[in-house]
């Protein structure tokens, strides 16, 4: 293929060695090798993902890959280098904890860069580059493939320290967007390989209303979609940390909501429960819902929960569906 677009691959391939080295080997990426220690990284995992460090310096890399004979205009189209205002070339990751990137081949294409002091932004990742289409990429794809086709299910996740928590917890069907919603061209991607998506984000606001976005993308696709909620507004990450690979299998994972107990619970943000208006409006809502579900038994169901835990009649909420139903042709 093209000379230059093979120079940006092998340009990803040699850095992420060598910020992995750095990393685990040396005391410039020590700050980056504590922090992934804190996060309960062991050695093993941080090699499987090949995690490491790039040293606080504006050169570094550029020296590096120059010395390896890469043209620094080049490299700034790979995204691995900044061309600055004053005619300067220098590096884009500096001071952070490196996560390659790797295309669903297997070959690392960019990175993300998470700060260890804080700095501002937390998550620094490549730019869009010929290699690297975030809107089509599917963090871990490659490594998860086998087993999501062996458990026939998929795990998405908010980030990729959740994908490589879950996976050292021996859950390794986990994949992830990276720091964007989902796009209809990776949930179609999804659906190629396998129905059933278990969307596990993070339990706060902005993970909860992602989780909501999602499951309707990843629907729309085809899939058969259930939404995980973890307790404590916690993350995947933080829940496994705290209560184990265990209690987030069977707690988290095996107790995901359907996708229509999931949307009764969403539906609720925004209104009062105790005011009589807002219950009603709240009805209405989910019954625009549970009308479009095509099993008869699955409607009777929610129905019956509804009615419950509401103090509506069956008979009233029914006769609901059955309108709405008429004018959904
Ligand atoms: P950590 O556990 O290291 O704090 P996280 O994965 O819990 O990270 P979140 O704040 O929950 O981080 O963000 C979820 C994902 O969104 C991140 O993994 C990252 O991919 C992406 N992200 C977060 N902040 C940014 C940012 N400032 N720019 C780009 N992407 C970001
Ligand atoms: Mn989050
Ligand atoms: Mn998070
Ligand atoms: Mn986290």
């Amino acid at each position: 293929g093209n000379p230059e677009i093979q120079n940006m691959y092998e340009a990803h391939t040699w850095l992420a060695k060598l910020y992995h080295h750095l990393l685990r080997h040396t005391k410039e990426g020590k700050d980056g090798y504590e922090l992934l220690q804190e996060r309960g990284l062991s050695d093993e995992t941080i090699d499987t993902f090949q995690l490491g460090f790039a040293p606080n310096s504006k050169d570094f890399t550029k020296k590096f890959l120059e010395n390896k004979g890469y043209h620094p205009q080049s490299m700034v189209r790979a995204g691995l280098l900044s061309y600055n205002d004053d005619g300067q070339y220098s590096d884009r990751f500096r001071g952070r904890v490196i996560f390659p990137i790797r295309n669903h081949q297997g070959k690392t294409i960019a990175f993300a860069g998470r700060s260890v002091n804080g700095g501002d932004p937390k998550y620094l990742n490549s730019p869009e580059t010929e290699l690297f289409h975030k809107g089509k990429l599917l963090y871990n794809f490659d490594l998860a493939r086998g087993e999501i086709r062996k458990q026939g299910e998929v795990v998405l996740l908010e980030g990729q320290m959740d994908v490589i928590s879950a996976y050292q917890a021996g859950i390794k069907h986990g994949i992830a967007t990276l720091g964007t919603a989902i796009t209809e061209t990776q949930a179609k991607l999804i659906r190629r390989y396998v129905e059933k998506v278990i969307i596990c984000y993070d339990s706060d606001n902005a993970g909860v209303e992602a989780s909501y976005k999602a499951a309707n993308i990843l629907r729309k696709a085809g899939c058969e979609v259930r939404v995980a909620s973890i307790r404590d507004g916690m993350d995947p990450d933080e829940f496994i940390r705290h209560y184990g690979s265990d209690a987030f299998r069977n707690e988290v994972l095996d107790n995901s909501y359907a996708y229509m107990g999931f949307v009764i619970q969403y539906l609720k943000r925004g209104y009062n429960m105790n005011n009589e208006g807002d219950r009603i409006a709240y009805i209405e809502k989910v019954l625009d819902e549970v009308s479009k579900m095509e099993k008869p038994i699955e409607r009777d169901y929610y129905v019956r929960e509804l009615a419950a835990e509401h103090d509506f009649s069956v008979e009233a909420l029914e006769k609901e569906i059955i309108d709405r139903r008429k004018k959904q042709g």
